[in-house]
C-alpha cells in the first residue's frame, strides 16, 4: 500500500499532514528517508519509523462512539442516517457496528472492521454483559427488581436470564444483561407493567462509555481496551 495511506491508516494524522511530514524527511522505511508519499510499503515486512516511532501496521480499528437518538444501527439505511455515518474516519467504508441499539437508545456502541471479534462479542456462548440506564415511567419497587433480576417472559421461547438489577438514587434502573434480544430491555421493563422513557448503554463488556465523550461523538480504544476486550 502507499505510504501515506500506512501513516492515515495507522491514524498518524490526515492525509495532507503525512504528506507534509513524508515531504520534510521525518518518515523511514527500513531505515531510508522516503520523500514521496505514494512509495509502496509491505505492512508485513517493512519497518516503518515516523518522527523516531516505529509504526505498526494496525489492521484492525476499534472505535467507542457514544450513540445519539435517531441514528440507526446499520452500515446503509435509506430512512435515516446510520452510525457508521457519523465516523469520518479513513475505514469508514470498512466498518460496522458490534450489535445494534435501538434507533431511540443512546450511549456506548463498539464499531470495528474486525468480524472475529464482532463475531465473538455476540456469541451467545461468550456471556458478554452489556448495562443500561433505564429511565422508567414509574418507580420500581423491591418485587420488580427481583423479578427483573430472577428472569421474565417476555414472550419468547424461554424467559430471559438471571439479570442484575440496581436502583440509582435519582430512580433510574441500572440493568446488566448478557443476552441481546430483541427490544430486550424494553420488553422486560412492560413485562412488569412498566415502560422505558430513556435507554442508555453505559457498558458493554470491558468497556465503559467514556464520560467525556457527547452524544455522537467518538474515539479510537486505547491499545488496553482493545486487550480487554479479547
Ligand atoms: N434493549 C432494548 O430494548 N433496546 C436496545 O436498544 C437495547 C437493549
Amino acid at each position: 500500500m502507499r505510504l501515506d495511506k500506512f501513516l492515515c491508516d495507522n491514524n498518524i494524522g490526515t492525509r495532507s499532514q503525512v504528506k507534509e511530514y513524508i515531504k520534510k524527511g521525518q518518515v523511514a522505511i527500513n531505515g531510508q528517508i522516503v520523500k514521496k508519499p505514494e512509495t509502496k510499503v509491505n505492512e508485513d515486512t517493512d519497518i516503518v519509523i515516523c518522527q523516531g516511532k516505529e509504526i505498526h501496521y494496525q489492521k484492525y480499528v476499534y472505535y467507542m462512539l457514544n450513540k445519539p437518538e435517531g441514528v440507526v444501527s446499520a452500515t446503509n439505511d435509506n430512512t435515516a442516517p446510520t452510525v457508521v455515518s457519523l465516523l469520518t474516519v479513513p475505514e469508514q467504508k470498512e466498518l460496522f457496528p458490534v450489535g445494534r441499539l435501538d434507533k431511540d437508545t443512546t450511549g456506548l456502541l463498539l464499531l470495528t472492521n474486525d468480524g472475529a471479534l464482532a463475531h465473538d462479542l455476540l456469541s451467545p456462548k461468550k456471556h458478554v454483559d452489556k448495562t443500561y440506564r433505564v429511565r422508567p415511567e414509574k418507580p420500581l419497587s423491591a418485587e420488580d427488581i427481583h423479578r427483573l433480576e430472577s428472569g421474565l417472559e417476555i414472550g419468547d421461547d424461554k424467559p430471559t436470564s438471571p439479570a442484575k438489577a440496581v436502583l440509582t438514587e435519582d430512580g433510574d434502573l441500572l440493568l446488566t444483561i448478557h443476552e441481546g434480544r430483541f427490544h430486550q430491555v424494553k420488553r422486560m421493563l412492560q413485562a412488569i407493567g412498566n415502560q422505558v422513557l430513556t435507554l442508555e448503554r453505559i457498558r458493554f463488556g470491558s468497556l465503559s462509555l467514556d464520560p467525556a465523550l457527547s452524544r455522537g461523538d467518538y474515539r479510537a480504544l486505547t491499545e488496553e481496551e482493545i486487550k480487554h476486550l479479547r
